[in-house]
């Protein structure tokens, strides 16, 4: 693999893979808003992770700050949502990215922002802490939800109180930065979060560190998951 360094990102070596190369091969739309969004070579975690998940395995992924995660795991969720075969309903949850802080959480919304019309059927919803519940909870009754993204103590409360959102059909859970969910303490809500989902799905976890901690999180959320490790190049 080819790899050429940018200077301002140390570990986002890029390789001659295009999103265009990936087997099995991304929609259209997908790839057109990739291209406007200024993607076109995949970084290595990308190349290895998006065919994976996009033919329905699991991941575990540990790979450096900077090496390109979000897109790793955002371009196959927008895939396997666009694939579904009828528009879900309006409280059908299809997705779930946790991530460890509000301010992770509402990058990773930013950077799937520009895909999002790719999903015209599929309502997202950022869901953090340091508002009050009450506004999110009125607010998803009302209106329902399709993806969620945020962190694991205001997605597992908004579980437990809007009985109307409906986790059975969903196809992808993501775990970003599980290092770091960990050692803030998230173990509990993740578990909790996990036995509501069906067990049919796809889920990646993304680290930077692979500590035990999130080899037992692996086991315990992840079926068969192939390994993806991404060493930053010297
Ligand atoms: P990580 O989650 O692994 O720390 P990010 O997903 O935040 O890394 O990506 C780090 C930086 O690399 C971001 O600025 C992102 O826009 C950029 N980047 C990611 N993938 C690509 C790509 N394929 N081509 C160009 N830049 C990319
Ligand atoms: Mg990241």
């Amino acid at each position: 693999m080819t790899a050429v360094m940018d200077s301002s990102y140390p570990n986002k070596a890029l390789t001659n893979t295009r999103f265009s190369d990936l087997k099995p091969p991304l929609s259209e739309p997908l790839l057109e808003a990739l291209i406007t969004a200024g993607f076109e070579l995949c970084t290595p975690v990308q190349a290895a992770t998006i065919p994976l998940l996009c033919s329905f395995k699991d991941v575990a992924v540990d790979a450096a700050t900077g090496s390109g995660k979000t897109l790793a795991f955002l371009v196959p969720l927008v895939e396997i949502l666009r694939r579904a075969s009828k528009p879900p309903s309006p409280h059908q949850v299809m997705g779930l990215i946790l991530s460890p802080t509000r301010e992770l959480s509402s990058q990773i919304y930013n950077v799937a922002q520009p895909f999002f019309s790719v999903l015209p059927n599929v309502k997202p919803v950022l869901l953090v802490g340091g508002s009050g519940i009450k506004a999110d909870v009125n607010k998803l009754e009302a209106e329902g939800a399709n993806l969620l993204i945020g962190t694991p103590g205001r997605i597992y409360d908004v579980m437990e109180r809007v009985e109307s959102l409906d986790f059975r059909n969903l196809e992808i859970l993501i775990l970003d930065e599980a290092d770091r969910l960990l050692e803030l303490g998230f173990q509990k809500q993740i578990t909790s979060i996990i036995c509501r989902l069906p067990k049919l799905r796809r889920t990646g976890l993304f680290s930077a560190t692979q500590t035990e901690a999130v080899e037992e999180l692996s086991k315990a959320g992840l079926r068969n998951p192939v390994r993806v490790e991404v060493r930053a190049e010297a």
